[in-house]
């Protein structure tokens, strides 16, 4: 993609299925570019062989029509065989990062994201690049990758936007049963009960991580914790005591859909 001349090219990777979280991302990029380029791929070599690969949601045209009237200039949607051409075999690992957490559960997620990551931003030569908190890990990655291999670009964190009861948007949550959707408040509602136990001065993570597993398992019940996590923002490690810049975070496996959520005191 040619570069605009004298243009700020902002940049924001999608899966599609695209909700009021990735419009925020889009409306970000504007505000710290001249021109937006809005990628929906839903990206194969980031999912494991029971992952939802081939049903993931795919609505090119409501997706396009929703970048429009947030600000895009331009949709990047290409095919798996245009990314993945035949004979590919080099990839992009972020080591140590992508050990815990989802990438525990989900081994090979962060080698295929890294490597899409990089591959579009060749592509697309942005200035900048829009990343979401609700995929916290993602964008640790993505700033470790972007140090490291001195990519040009300006990595740009933005908040998660959520549905009215505190649930983080997300194109899985159309999965849930009406009964798991109930319950699915409950992983906000369990960070915003250690947000404030951490405020009125418990900052043990032992103690925290002890309360948000009773505040998920009583509104919970249908879930099953993946993980539950009390780390640095940047180096994801576990600490003892919480402080500035302590991430918790959290995935809830329900029957049909995973969930993640997280928040940083
Ligand atoms: P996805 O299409 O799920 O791969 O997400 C594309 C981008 O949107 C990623 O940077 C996500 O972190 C971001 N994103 C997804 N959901 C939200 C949300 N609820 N709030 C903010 N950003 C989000």
């Amino acid at each position: 993609m040619r570069k605009k001349r004298g243009k700020r090219i902002g940049f924001v990777p999608t899966m599609g299925a695209l909700h009021q979280g990735h419009l925020s991302l889009i409306r970000l990029a504007r505000k710290h570019s001249d021109f937006v380029v809005v990628s929906i791929f839903v990206n194969p070599t980031q999912f494991g062989p029971k992952e939802d690969f081939k049903k993931y949601p795919r609505n090119l045209k409501k997706d396009a029509a929703l970048c429009q009237s947030s600000g895009a200039n331009l949709i990047f949607a290409p095919s798996p065989e245009e990314i993945y051409p035949k004979g590919f075999s080099t990839y992009v690992t972020v080591e140590g990062l992508t050990q815990g957490l989802c990438g525990a559960s989900r081994p090979g997620h962060f080698k295929g994201v890294a490597t899409v990551v990089s591959k579009l931003f060749n592509i697309v030569q942005p200035d900048a690049a829009v990343f979401g908190q609700k995929d916290a890990q993602q964008l640790a990655v993505i700033r470790r990758m972007t140090a490291d291999l001195d990519l040009p670009v300006k990595i740009i964190g933005a908040p998660i936007v959520r549905e009215p009861d505190g649930l983080a948007m997300s194109s899985r949550n159309r999965y849930l049963s009406l009964e798991e959707r109930q319950q699915a408040v409950a992983l906000s509602r369990a960070l915003n009960m250690a947000q404030r136990l951490v405020k009125s001065g418990k900052r043990e993570s032992g103690i925290v991580k002890r309360e948000l597993i009773k505040v998920l398992k009583h509104y919970a019940p249908l879930g099953k914790i993946d993980y539950l996590e009390i780390v640095d923002n940047a180096t994801l490690k576990p600490v003892k005591v919480i402080q500035k810049n302590t991430l918790l975070a959290l995935a809830v496996k329900f029957p049909r859909a995973r969930l993640i959520d997280n928040i940083i005191v």
